[in-house]
């Protein structure tokens, strides 16, 4: 007789969900996590009052009012409308591409006028199969919009240059012909009241949760305290890294407290130019439209990954998607362990996705 129904590896959003819908169900849990909180990637730091969100931007986006009405559950959720700027050369545009963007790229105020400059500028580039991901971003955007606010920008995040990253990076770039800055097409968008930590707590509250501890450090430990494990961290990891390392694209975010109540004026600013070292600059105070006297800033700088760096987006190529693959064979013939969440799955997934999944994965549960 084991201590645990299930030792959840992990006490991020599937973990703390997983955690959550189990309890729920009259089955005793035991989270881990070896960072010093719990959350995740969507923990937020408290600073001059402000919710500085520490691994990175995130605003909960979704269609499905099921998962809407789950999260706001816990805890409400604001009216926060994601509209990101983008400056290039001292210029600002509106995103997503839209029409207020066409007016600032071209004075244009009319959709007929802004659809016949972009065909004219795809029909000039005399581009027909797309070799790369430049030319792909120029036969579906024209070479205005993919000089000034695709090129630099992506060049950044993936650290190479746009003609020797693949076609398929980019499978479409949705353009909008009204005048509508709202960067998500859901339903429903937010953010936490509070803060996300309060979606955590909320997972969480009476279950425990052992921080600081890396289930690798003593795994047959771990392993013998449970019936079950779900585990969220990383699947090559859990196999000792016996096909090899999945490799990932980092970020290094570094965080400014400034003297000013208003920086930037928008929660969201990016910096298209691939001169400027970083992508984006975050505001945190404005995701919450705060009033503090004081304003928290991150520049987010791309990296490249390596083991002393998060991982955070998989990098979805022919090597590593064939790597993947012989981890899940091997996952697919565990009993007694369940593999959820972006580490384990090796995919790139948003929130309401994640959420979604643990729900799922947690919904067989007797
Ligand atoms: P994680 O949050 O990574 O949780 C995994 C946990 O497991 C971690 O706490 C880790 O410490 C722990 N762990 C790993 N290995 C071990 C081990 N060996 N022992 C103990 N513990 C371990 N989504 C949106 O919907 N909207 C956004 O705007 C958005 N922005 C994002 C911006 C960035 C920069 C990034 C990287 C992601 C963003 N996301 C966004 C996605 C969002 O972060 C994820 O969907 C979600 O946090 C994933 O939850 P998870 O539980 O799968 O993984």
């Amino acid at each position: 007789e084991k201590k645990y129904d299930y030792l959840v590896v992990g006490a991020g959003l599937f973990g703390a969900v997983f955690a959550h819908e189990a309890t729920k169900k009259g089955k005793t849990c035991l989270v881990i996590d070896k960072r010093n909180h719990a959350g995740g990637n969507i923990y937020c730091d408290e600073v001059e009052g402000i919710n500085v969100h520490r691994y990175g931007a995130h605003i909960f986006h979704t269609n499905d009012k099921r998962l809407w009405d789950y999260v706001n559950s816990f805890v409400e959720f604001n009216r926060y409308t994601n509209s990101p700027l983008a400056i290039y050369k001292d210029e600002l545009y509106n995103l997503p591409f839209n029409m207020n963007t066409f007016y600032q790229l071209w004075k244009v105020r009319k959709p007929e006028e802004v659809r016949a400059i972009i065909q004219s500028q795809i029909k000039e580039s005399g581009i027909e199969d797309p070799q790369n991901l430049e030319e792909q971003a120029i036969s579906l955007v024209g070479t205005d919009i993919y000089y000034k606010l695709i090129k630099g920008y992506t060049e950044k995040q993936w650290g190479r240059n746009c003609r020797d990253l693949p076609a398929f990076i980019i499978k479409r770039l949705p353009m909008r012909f009204t005048f509508d800055n709202n960067y998500f097409n859901d339903k429903y968008q937010g953010i936490p009241i509070g803060g996300y930590n309060k979606l955590t707590e909320g997972l969480l509250k009476g279950i425990e949760v052992r921080l600081n501890v890396d289930y690798f450090e003593s795994r047959e430990e771990w392993d013998a305290m449970a019936d079950q494990i779900v585990f969220t961290g990383k699947i090559d990891q859990f196999y000792d890294y016996r096909f090899g390392k999945l490799e990932y694209r980092s970020l290094e975010f570094k965080h400014e407290t400034l003297d000013t109540d208003n920086y930037q004026g928008n929660a969201v600013v990016n910096y298209t130019e691939r001169e400027i070292p970083y992508t984006r600059i975050i505001e945190h105070k404005h995701f919450e439209f705060g009033t503090q006297d004081k304003t928290v800033i991150t520049y987010e700088y791309p990296q490249e990954w390596d083991e002393s760096k998060e991982p955070y987006y998989p990098i979805n190529d022919e090597k590593n998607t064939a790597m993947l693959k012989n981890y899940q064979q091997l996952a697919d013939t565990e009993t007694k362990v369940i593999f959820g969440g972006r580490l384990a799955e090796y995919k790139y997934y948003d929130m309401h996705q994640v959420i979604a999944s643990a729900l799922k994965k947690s919904s067989t549960i007797a």
